[in-house]
């Protein structure tokens, strides 16, 4: 493998139908890729392909927007117009079910848990309380963590207008004598906040947000040890591709890394997988 895309979901929808042809099409092309859920149903998907497929990988979590903060939330999901059968990436759930996903993470293709988080920018369907909102997903994630604890796995996170929140977590954590492994997935704060994450160890996830946010700042500065690349697919196509995104748009994000480091193409490739290979234990 040459590259890694290390976060992204052809265990979505949008990929149901020819996820077998994207992974080959990757394959030629010396592309592995983690696939990364985000509820039971595509993480327990992620898995599927993980074991079927040589240099896929999963990742399983409950990411903070599929919480749902309450029953009625979770019935107006399941029954409004039958959207959670095509889609069970849109599912939610009411708590993180630990000893199911603990189960899930015996396949020894699963190498992280995730994805699991914060985010501060969507509001939940049902009318809740914000600062209970907040504290459902710290509860959800902690418990996610411990899991990653227990199962010695790293963690990827979401975090989406609560960096402070979640530097906040760390930083309890971190006092109370445990150990965090995990990569700040989509990584769009500032220089300062970059540094907070590097100093608990933390790896950085750049992919096509780069293109949408001015990160040239942070992005120069980060050192090429934790550096990891991802496409976030279907999602965040880069402009030069639209349409629905894919692993091999991976190119164009390191191309524009490249340019913004004025670094070599190759020498990005190189550190971005090994880095990845790292952070996820892949040999
Ligand atoms: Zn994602």
């Amino acid at each position: 493998m040459r590259i890694i895309d290390s976060h992204a979901h052809l265990n979505f929808t949008d990929f149901a139908k020819d996820y077998k042809q994207v992974i080959e099409k990757c394959r030629d092309e010396g592309i592995s890729i983690v696939n990364v859920g985000t509820n039971y149903l595509t993480s327990e998907k992620a898995v599927k392909i993980a074991k079927t497929e040589k240099d896929v990988y999963a990742a399983i979590g409950l990411h903070a927007l599929n919480i749902s903060h309450s029953e009625v939330e979770k019935k107006v999901c399941e029954h409004s117009d039958g959207s959670v059968l095509e889609k069970p990436e849109d599912f939610l759930e009411c708590e993180f079910d630990y000893e199911l996903y603990k189960n899930l993470a015996r396949s020894d293709k699963v190498v992280a848990i995730g994805e699991v988080g914060l985010d501060y920018y969507y509001k939940p369907k049902a009318n809740i309380d914000p600062e209970a909102f907040k504290k459902k997903q710290l509860e959800i994630m902690k418990r996610q963590v411990k899991l990653a604890r227990e199962l010695d796995l790293p963690v990827i996170f979401h975090v989406r207008m609560a960096h402070a929140d979640l530097i906040q977590f760390l930083e309890d954590e971190r006092k109370s004598g445990k150990k965090i492994r995990g990569v700040i997935h989509c990584f769009t704060g500032t220089p300062e906040q970059a540094k907070t994450y590097l100093d608990f160890g933390l790896f950085i996830g750049l992919n096509g947000i780069i293109f949408k946010m001015d990160l040239d700042r942070v992005i120069a500065k980060l050192p090429s040890d934790r550096i990891v690349v991802e496409t976030d697919c279907p999602y965040l196509a880069p402009l030069k591709s639209g349409g629905r995104n894919e692993p091999s748009n991976i190119k164009y994000v390191i191309e524009r890394i490249a340019k913004i480091r004025n670094e070599e193409i190759a020498k990005i490739e190189k550190y971005s997988s090994e880095n990845t290979k790292k952070l996820f234990s892949i040999v």
